[in-house]
């Protein structure tokens, strides 16, 4: 499978599944654009790292995704865009009753308009270069809900919504939009919520993660960066061009339960 010549555009690429996309995207001959809203030395020498180990160009862009023109501007600041991996994502737990505004503001506004707005600016670039991937990060969440995860279930239901209208927007042009829905993959967005979990169940790390975080997992394995690249990778292969508006679970079963 060659990426050779096409440009990915991975957003909230820094850390986690957007970082290992990025990886298996560029192992398979892409160039890369890596993401987040933060503009450090570390960030751009991740990308040059990069590029360097597969022999691609990779570059960073700092964007802060939960404004929608700067969501717009990464796009048409790299200018072409073959594969669009819409992933940034942010994660807050509480009753609905209890959530802040602010954070349901934000999460939906980070994962779910922001790829509205890539979108929007991509797909024309896409039907210009005769060819294109939307590969949008959803989530198990994106077909169940759990409670405590209000704006986050919401927004990831809602980029299953959006992937599909997409997909028929683009039925009829060699461009498929699909979305990923990963189970638990044990990331910094994870990690983050392990302590509060442990406080709240009197549990320690391991009962966490075995019965809180796998419980709905019947596989009890956390599913890997590297098995999430590898499935957006199958999604831009040829095998994967008459896939088109549909998801697919890496969750170890959770969704068949
Ligand atoms: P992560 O925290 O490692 O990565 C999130 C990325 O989004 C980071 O690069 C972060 O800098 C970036 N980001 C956050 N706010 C941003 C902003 N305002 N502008 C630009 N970038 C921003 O988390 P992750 O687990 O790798 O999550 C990546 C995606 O995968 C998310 O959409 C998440 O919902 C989804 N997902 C994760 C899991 C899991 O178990 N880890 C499961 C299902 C879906």
């Amino acid at each position: 499978m060659s990426l050779n010549g096409k440009t990915a555009i991975v957003t909230g690429s820094n850390s986690g599944i957007g970082l290992g996309i990025a990886r298996e995207l560029a192992r398979a001959g892409a160039d890369v654009v890596l993401n987040s809203y933060t503009d450090r030395d570390e960030d751009h020498a991740l990308a040059r790292d990069l590029g360097a180990e597969f022999g691609v160009s990779a570059r960073y862009v700092a964007a802060d995704l939960s404004k929608g023109d700067a969501a717009r501007g990464l796009v048409e600041e790299v200018g072409r865009c073959d594969i669009l991996v819409n992933n940034a994502g942010i994660q807050h737990v509480a009753p609905i009753d209890e959530f802040p505004v602010e954070k349901w503001d934000a999460i939906l506004a980070i994962m779910l308009s922001s790829a509205f707005h890539t979108t929007a600016v991509a797909l024309p670039m896409m039907r210009k270069a005769g060819w294109g991937r939307v590969v949008n990060l959803a989530s198990a969440h994106g077909l169940t809900a759990s409670p405590y995860k209000s704006a986050y279930v919401a927004a990831k239901h809602g980029m299953v919504g959006m992937t599909k209208v997409v997909a028929l927007e683009t039925a009829r042009d060699p461009i498929t939009a699909n979305a990923i829905c990963p189970g638990y993959v044990l990331t910094p967005l994870v990690e983050a919520q392990i302590p509060d979990t442990m406080e709240k169940y009197g549990m320690g790390r391991d009962e966490v993660i075995e019965k809180v975080m796998l419980e709905r997992q019947p596989s009890k394995e956390f599913a890997t960066v590297e098995q999430i690249g590898g499935t957006a990778v199958f999604l831009c292969s040829d095998a994967a061009a008459q896939i088109t508006g549909t998801t697919l679970s890496v969750d170890g079963g959770w969704t068949a339960l």
